[in-house]
């Protein structure tokens, strides 16, 4: 589940009462997975660093304790700018004919304005506690480039994406897709045709042909892909 922050910075974030039904949530599942003795459903709360919440980072994982949850997962998040933007939109149309919309959803500015330093303590501070459960951050990052991070959205911290050679999305209405965050480039639809052939079919190919041919082994959009931060190759000092 989604948590930005402690009640106020989550609420004026995500809209007044959020906070409170999402804990409210998290208190019934653990009731019930106390009362069928059960370790499943496995809950995990998700917070993702903004410029608005970096700051109330440490209140909300203190608070987390009372919720049990199994995992709190902070994830530095994704962002682009107007010139990553005009680069993947002028690159995949002229390689792979597809105008895309996804990426500018991205261009939010909430990581304008983040103390790397700050929020390197931050973090320290969050890892050096016990809180009862895992406490994790996405991607892992040398503390020292935090601020890259945030403030210098066109220097790669992973290459080498391998999304379209191990994973695909299906959508709600069938289309299937590779990048799960940008899901421009459809490569079929099950609807119409089985998944295997979709996945291995021509559209799915030149997508694999045309990311292996770039300097990097990726697009010019993929700077903060969170999946290429799950999945891309860590560059080194990053
Ligand atoms: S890194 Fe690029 S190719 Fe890989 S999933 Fe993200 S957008 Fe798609």
């Amino acid at each position: 589940m989604s948590l930005d922050a402690f009640q106020e910075t989550n609420d004026a974030m995500r809209g007044k009462g959020s906070y409170d039904l999402v804990v409210k949530g998290f208190r019934a599942i653990s009731r019930e997975k106390k009362k069928q003795n059960s370790v499943y459903p496995v809950m995990g709360i998700v917070t993702t660093v903004t410029n608005r919440n970096y700051q109330d980072l440490a209140r909300l994982a203190e608070a987390a304790r009372e919720f049990n949850p199994d995992i709190h997962i902070f994830n530095l998040g994704t962002y682009t700018n107007d010139n990553i933007i005009a680069a993947q939109r002028r690159f995949m149309k002229e390689k792979l004919d597809t105008d895309i919309d996804c990426l500018a959803g991205y261009n939010t500015g909430y990581n304008n304005g983040i103390d790397g330093k700050r929020l390197r303590a931050i973090l320290e501070n969050l890892h050096g506690r016990d809180y009862g459960h895992p406490v994790i951050t996405v991607p892992t990052l040398n503390p020292d480039k935090v601020h890259t991070y945030y403030a210098d959205l066109e220097t790669p911290v992973r290459n080498h994406c391998i999304v379209p050679w191990c994973q695909a999305n299906i959508n709600y209405n069938g289309d299937v897709h590779f990048c799960a965050d940008y899901p421009d480039y459809i490569l079929g639809n099950i609807k119409e045709r089985p998944f295997t052939e979709i996945y291995n079919g021509d559209r799915a190919n030149r997508f694999r042909k045309v990311i292996h041919a770039c300097e990097g082994g990726m697009f010019p959009g993929c700077l903060r892909c969170y999946q290429n931060m799950l999945f891309g190759k860590k560059i080194w000092g990053y």
